[in-house]
């Protein structure tokens, strides 16, 4: 041991979010014993590790949203329409000299990352969103198990029905069945008492890990360097926050599952540096709205969640629409005398018009709060983006006439950055062309034993949240890596299951 950290391991994985969570997940339950150490940069939060702040008591939300909030600006950006900068609690603002066209642009830093303030909306990627890796439906399905996902938690939440019946009468017609009105599936189990349980990185990461004594989570421990030897990944530097004291691990794998910002940072510090690497920046232009229902009757008690509807993907129309029923917003709409329920938060996100000049850049002269190469963002929208987007404000029109009155004049199209759906970084390629960073299974071109994952992975332009398709991806990474353990260290198969 060096500190607290070991000398050795099978793998590192840096970053504690959903995505490095859904590696140390399958490990465990493939390959249990496999030393793996998890480091991320910032603080736990509570327990178990990785939970999610909606399940702590509100005291102890409040102070572990503040932990989240990182070395960023302390400036507070709430929401409010035609806002510059808009920053959710639990996030921190990359400064507006580095923001560039993305001013909204964030990051967590704590144990479980963006997944202990998520949402939690888990919808499947269709058509032309679907990533091209072999099996995907079935990754999907595993990812789906580990994220915990519900396909309809809230079904008895008041009026949910009526929203979903109403927009179906006005959006369904052409749709094929898989891409019609329905629940949002979210990342959440409610118990047979009723009590709601969102899911962060402690339930992806699950008792199959939490029991691997072989497994080791390390919070306050920034990695600053991928070590690389003949073109192979062997370890990773890391920096103890708690004393600024600096160890080598060695590791025979490594991944870095350190966001769709963070993740290109830290191989461009490790001198790793494909064509690809933060190019094809894909954050989804988003436009909220809200409605009051019209014509519903009564009064109903307020539920413990509100109802979460979903309007697919297509082809012809590439957004996707979330309507949220007011409490479930993490959006603040105003509420004054509303029923439960009645209340309609519409939020579309379009798929971007992915391009290679939208990207992420660094310099090893400008700094960040850590010390690491500071991000700066370059990023536009696109004729294609803008037809887009006049697009989905339409269709946001047309949900929110067919459910009720709008709360506002016109719908609004948040400042870029919004979405926290940052994706295409390290985006994944058939073919080690210039066009992408890793292969199928996450595999950095041109350095073995080095993975990468979360959002930045995925380079379709999708339009849905993009976790559970990023977890997807992890899966069959954190397989490909099991089965090189077991076919090295152990020489038997792989167990099954995960
Ligand atoms: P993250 O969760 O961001 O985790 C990366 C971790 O790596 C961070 O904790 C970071 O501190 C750590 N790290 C970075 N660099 C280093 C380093 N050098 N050393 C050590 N550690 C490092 N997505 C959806 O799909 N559906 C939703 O409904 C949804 N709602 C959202 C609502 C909110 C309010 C927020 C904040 C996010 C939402 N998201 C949603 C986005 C979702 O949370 C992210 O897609 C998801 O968390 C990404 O997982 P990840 O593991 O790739 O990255």
């Amino acid at each position: 041991m060096t500190g607290r950290f070991p000398d050795e391991v099978e793998v590192a994985i840096v970053g504690s979010g959903p995505a490095g969570s859904a590696y140390a997940r399958v490990l465990a339950e493939l390959v249990p014993g496999t030393r793996v150490a998890m480091f991320e940069v910032g603080p736990r939060l509570g327990e178990p590790a990785g939970v999610h702040v909606k399940n702590l008591p509100d005291d102890e939300a409040a102070r572990a949203r503040t932990a989240s909030e990182g070395p960023g600006p302390a400036e507070v950006a709430p929401w409010r329409p035609g806002a510059a900068r808009v920053r959710r609690e639990g996030t921190f603002l990359l400064d507006a000299a580095h923001a560039g066209g993305m001013p909204s642009v964030a990051m967590s830093a704590c144990v479980g990352g963006m997944g202990a303030h998520w949402t939690g909306a888990c919808p499947r990627p269709g058509d032309d969103e679907r990533p091209d890796v072999d099996g995907l439906d079935e990754l999907l399905d595993t990812a789906e198990r580990l994220l915990g996902v519900t396909r309809d938690p809230f079904a008895d939440a008041p009026f949910a029905g009526t929203v979903r019946e109403r927009l179906a009468a006005a959006l369904d017609a052409g749709r094929a069945p898989d891409r019609r009105v329905g629940p949002m599936p979210l990342a959440v189990r409610v118990g047979a008492d009723g009590a709601v349980h969102w899911s962060g990185a402690d339930v992806v990461l699950g008792e199959a890990t939490r029991a691997d004594p072989a497994f080791g989570l390390h919070a306050e421990a920034l990695v600053t360097r991928v070590v690389v030897e003949d073109g192979r990944a062997v370890g990773v530097r890391v920096r103890d926050r708690r004393t600024s004291e600096e160890h080598a691990v060695r590791a025979r794998h490594v991944v870095v599952a350190a966001d769709a910002l963070r993740t290109p940072q830290l191989l461009w510090a490790s001198g790793v540096r494909p064509a690809a690497l933060g190019r094809y920046l894909n954050d989804q232009p988003q436009i909220v709205y809200a409605v009051r229902l019209r014509d519903v009757a009564g009064r109903p008690p307020a539920a413990a969640s509100a109802g979460v509807s979903w309007v697919p993907y297509t082809r012809s129309e590439p957004f996707h629409g979330q309507m949220m029923q007011l409490d479930a917003s993490p959006i603040p709409f105003v509420a004054q005398d509303a029923a439960p329920g009645s209340i309609v938060g519409l939020g579309w996100f379009c798929a971007k018009d992915v391009r290679a000049e939208d990207r992420v850049t660094f310099d090893a002269g400008d700094l960040d709060a850590y010390g690491l190469p500071a991000p700066t963002i370059h990023y536009g929208l696109s004729a294609v983006d803008r037809e887009r987007t006049e697009a989905a404000t339409a269709a946001v029109r047309r949900a929110a006439h067919a459910l009720g009155e709008p709360l506002d004049p016109a719908p609004v199209v948040l400042s870029a950055g919004a979405s926290l759906h940052y994706q295409g970084t390290v985006r994944l390629g058939r073919a080690d062309d210039g066009t992408s960073v890793c292969d199928p299974t996450s595999q950095v071109w041109g350095v073995e034993h080095l993975r990468v994952a979360g959002n930045g992975v995925i380079g379709t332009e999708i339009a849905a949240n993009p976790t559970l398709t990023a977890l997807a991806l992890a899966v069959a990474g954190a397989r490909a890596i099991a089965a090189d353990l077991t076919r090295t260290l152990t020489g038997a198969r792989p167990a099954q299951g995960a």
